[in-house]
């Protein structure tokens, strides 16, 4: 038997084997075409097959809700932050921003490239080791849209509710947390996620939006950055990437035989409980800097008292196997990212393992 590590990256992170084992199956002859995904045109009955249940199978596991429409972009995320603010920020509107973290700053100064911006608020005094409250959000109202980052992969925060921004479009970049728990699309009108966490691999970078939203994109941008572009042609208007769309819906199927979002979430939080009860119930050998209302249930951020034994848990931990937990150069510590594929038994392996260093070296 294949022997499989205790996978921990940030992403492009661990994918189901179930999933990886089909992809195997599939891989040289698809359905009996005798050629896989990768070689037969996007034109095609067969791609085009794939292409549309993906979509309509995204939609069925957020509950179908009316009026939205699911794209396959490239250029991952970071092309979000431009096509965002290039599709909606017209003239005398400004893009209102919830700076919660990295991703949230970078999407914000994108956003400043192309118009004017506003901080509805933000957690940087706090060293974005919160979500900001809710209240404290200040829409202007010329607002074009208000931005949130759902979940901070570096920082390791996560929204637990969101706000009600009335009329103006709520816009969430959900690519660390997407699918991972039940939540009402109909709150947003607009969420993107690059898929290599959550959904699939690299490569293809999904929007699940209103349609209205997607109708019309100003003409003076260039055609690919329209999103009334790829709207009107089914995201077929170029060549899509064709291999990770068929491996979105593989994971898509994988999470329905999870018991779809209800059933993910469930082991998400038994998953996310086991690491922060290490932590916690560590007496301060493991100190969790995230506020505890903030805490995401994919990305773990932690620190030990010093970066001597941060650098010799690393050490200790890929000698065990663990891959991943080396916390982001920018913020130091460590990170366990435990997206829905990261199999239960491995984030218990984790959890034991820090009880057994703590042990060691506490
Ligand atoms: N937003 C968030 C929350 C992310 O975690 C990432 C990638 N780690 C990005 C945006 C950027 O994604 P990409 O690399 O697909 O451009």
């Amino acid at each position: 038997m294949t022997k499989r590590a205790y996978n921990f990256n940030a992403g492009p992170a661990a994918l189901p084997l179930e999933v990886l084992e089909r992809a195997q199956a599939d891989f040289v002859d698809f359905r009996g075409t005798g050629m896989s995904i990768m070689e037969m045109s996007h034109r095609g009955k067969v791609y085009e097959e794939v292409h549309n249940e993906a979509q309509s199978r995204l939609l069925s596991l957020l509950g179908n809700p009316s009026g939205y429409k699911v794209l396959f972009l490239q250029g991952g995320a970071s092309t979000q932050f431009a096509m965002v603010p290039m599709n909606f920020l017209t003239a005398g509107k400004t893009g209102s921003y919830v700076l919660t973290g990295s991703w949230a700053s970078k999407a914000e100064k994108e956003a400043r490239l192309i118009g004017e911006t506003h901080i509805a608020a933000s957690s940087e005094n706090n060293k974005f080791m919160s979500i900001p409250d809710l209240s404290s959000i200040e829409i202007p109202e010329n607002a074009a849209y208000l931005h949130v980052t759902s979940n901070e992969t570096i920082e390791g925060s996560q929204y637990q509710q969101y706000p009600d921004t009335g009329s103006v479009p709520l816009i969430a970049d959900m690519s660390s947390d997407i699918l991972c728990r039940e939540f009402d699309v109909n709150q947003f009108d607009f969420i993107y996620a690059g898929a290599q966490k959550n959904l699939g691999p690299s490569g293809v970078t999904v929007v699940i939006a209103r349609e209205e939203l997607l109708a019309e994109s100003p003409k003076h941008i260039p055609t690919m950055l329209r999103y009334s572009t790829h709207a009107a042609n089914n995201s077929l208007y170029n060549t899509p990437p064709s291999f990770s769309v068929y491996m979105v819906n593989e994971v898509l199927k994988w999470i329905e035989e999870q018991g779809s979002l209800a059933g993910v979430e469930k082991i998400n939080r038994e998953k996310a409980g086991l690491i922060y009860d290490t932590i916690d119930s560590s007496e301060g050998f493991y100190r969790g800097p995230v506020e505890a209302g903030s805490r995401s249930i994919m990305n773990i951020t932690f620190r030990l008292p010093s970066e001597e034994l941060e650098k010799q848990f690393i050490k200790e931990s890929e000698q065990e196997g663990f891959v991943g937990l080396k916390g982001h150069r920018s913020v130091g510590g460590l990170r366990a990212s435990i997206y829905n594929a990261v199999p239960y038994e491995n984030v218990k392996a984790l959890a034991d393992f820090m009880n057994h260093f703590q042990k060691n070296h506490g």
